[in-house]
């Protein structure tokens, strides 16, 4: 890697192992990039990822903040991809370097690293940094766009670990491949891969079908485990894309310009800024979820009160909606509905349940949604990068 930089403006201080994956937070691993999108994450549904999905969007790329419900509005699907499909092509090149081309990929935001371009040898050479450093997790998994060589190089480096497909780049690409019903089709396909039930699912799939029996047929030869939430091994419900990669592009719009070191120490401050501003959010928080956590169980909530509960026992409860009908077994943690066990977060049935019983929500949230998590997540700080004086430059790079 060495190599890779720009001998000019010491880089030292950026060696992998020295200011980047010392950094690794507990609570999630995750990675990307330019061209071949990746994304690592060892808790499934890891809060911090989320929250900083929020914050990136907000600060940079408001088109994009409404990903998350982006299958119920059509003009916002179009802003989105608007925006995706330009951010998609993105690419970090250094103007200093006049030999060589230098790429920044960005393993946001535990790692990132420095590489003269995308291939083989830098991505196996970084997932080895990266295990180093990082060690194999229980649950890990792989987000990417299907790029060959991360595929190739996480299966040697991580053998065993699922793929999965960031299900953006599979839009873009019926986008680019078929061009009957974008408008229809967009808003079925992001609600087919976000189904919590498989009968949602195939009842999707069929309109889909009818539509453009060719996208079918594509989705089916990726295979539905690999971009469905509900055919998932793994569960991810919340980390179906990786959109938060393109908007950390934007975010460093400028900074790719500049020197080497100056971008990276850009993308440091960039970072340090960031974690804190969590960790002030966090600590202003008095819920016993994260803020957007607590949200989302609010809106279950509320939705909880026009529900009817019967209890068959003392975990199991049929919950009726008007004239449908859920069953919640809250030993399991799961709902009919799929939302529950999909989320880890009480649905509106199981909230019901639960007033019925009298009983507090807490020990049904996964624990990775709570303030006390996110502080601990955020408490581990960016360093502080040293005066240029007090650089201990090894002999071989001055
Ligand atoms: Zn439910």
């Amino acid at each position: 890697m060495a190599r890779a930089y720009n001998k000019k403006v010491r880089p030292q201080k950026f060696e992998v192992d020295q200011q980047v994956l010392k950094h690794i937070l507990p609570h999630q691993v995750e990675a990307k990039g330019s061209s071949g999108t990746l994304k690592l994450i060892d808790i499934p549904t890891s809060p911090t990822i989320v929250e900083y999905e929020s914050i990136i969007i907000i600060e940079s790329t408001p088109s994009v903040i409404e990903v998350g419900q982006v299958y119920e509005d059509k003009q916002t699907i179009a802003s989105v991809m608007k925006h995706y499909s330009v951010m998609n092509k993105f690419q970090f090149r250094v103007k200093r370097s006049s030999a060589r081309r230098y790429w920044l990929v960005p393993y946001y935001h535990l790692a990132y690293a420095v590489v003269d371009s995308e291939n083989d040898a830098s991505w196996k050479w970084f997932f080895e940094q990266f295990k180093h450093a990082y060690g194999k997790r229980p649950n890990m998994y792989v987000v990417s766009d299907q790029n060959e060589c991360i595929l190739k190089e996480t299966s040697i480096v991580y053998p065993g670990m699922p793929h999965y497909s960031c299900m953006w780049h599979i839009w873009t690409n019926i986008r680019a491949k078929f061009k009957k019903g974008h408008l229809k089709l967009s808003e079925l396909y992001f609600a087919t891969a976000r189904s919590y039930t498989l009968d949602e699912f195939n009842e999707r799939m069929s309109k889909i079908e009818e539509i453009d029996p060719r996208v079918k047929a594509y989705l089916y030869d990726i295979g539905y485990h690999r971009w469905s939430r509900v055919h998932a091994m793994v569960n991810k419900t919340l980390t179906m894309t990786s959109n938060i990669i393109e908007s950390l592009n934007a975010v460093t719009k400028d900074a790719r310009e500049r020197p080497i070191v100056e971008l990276l120490e850009y993308m440091r401050t960039l970072l340090e800024r960031w974690t804190n501003e969590k960790l002030l959010k966090a600590k202003g928080t008095f819920a016993y979820l994260g803020f957007k956590f607590n949200k989302e169980l609010d809106d279950n909530r509320t939705f909880s009160h026009k529900l009817r509960v019967r209890a068959s026992t003392d975990y199991i409860h049929t919950v009726l909606d008007g004239a449908r009908l859920y069953i919640v077994c809250l030993e399991n943690k799961r709902c009919s509905c799929g939302q529950f066990q999909l989320d880890e977060l009480p649905c509106p049935h199981a909230l019901a349940a639960l007033r019925h019983k009298d009983e507090s929500y807490e020990q049904y949230c996964s624990p990775y949604y709570t303030r006390e998590s996110l502080l601990h997540t955020y408490e581990i700080p960016v360093n502080p990068l040293p005066d240029e004086s007090k650089w201990n430059v090894p002999q071989h790079i001055t």
